[in-house]
């Protein structure tokens, strides 16, 4: 009995959501990450900084701020920040709000440096003239 060929395998189709459209499509090829409209249109990928990593993902959501791997390493949804990150967040929070504090209070010692420093007013060169002339 003569061995059968085998036919090759059809690639399968992957389900991905377009980095730039933000729609479903299926393609063959695992490493699309826009679908053909938006490949034609030439559309770009929306990327974000992930807040844990530093490292830029797709933003499929706006609501997104960790990547996929750092939200997996954390057991949470990529719109959601770990109790640390919460805490960090806050101590960034506080700090800004402490070095907005203290530019404030800096700008206004300065001004009022400024004010103490003022010269004397420059005499009207007409009476000075006036002066000089009476002088001779
Ligand atoms: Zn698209
Ligand atoms: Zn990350």
């Amino acid at each position: 009995m003569p061995r059968k060929e085998t036919p090759p395998k059809p690639k399968p189709l992957i389900s991905k959501v377009c980095g730039a459209c933000r729609e479903d499509f299926v393609t063959h090829r695992p490493k699309a990450g826009r679908c053909q409209p938006c490949i034609d249109q030439g559309q770009k990928i929306k990327y974000r900084n992930c807040y844990e990593c530093r490292s830029p993902f797709v933003l499929l959501d706006d609501l997104h701020l960790n990547c996929p791997s750092c939200a997996d390493a954390f057991g949470l949804d990529q719109s959601t920040l770990s109790p640390e990150q919460i805490e960090r967040l806050r101590e960034e929070e506080r700090l800004s709000e402490f070095i907005n504090r203290r530019d404030s209070l800096l700008q206004w010692l300065k001004d009022r440096e400024r004010r103490y420093k003022r010269k004397p007013p420059i005499p009207n060169p007409t009476q000075y003239d006036l002066t000089m002339l009476g002088l001779l």
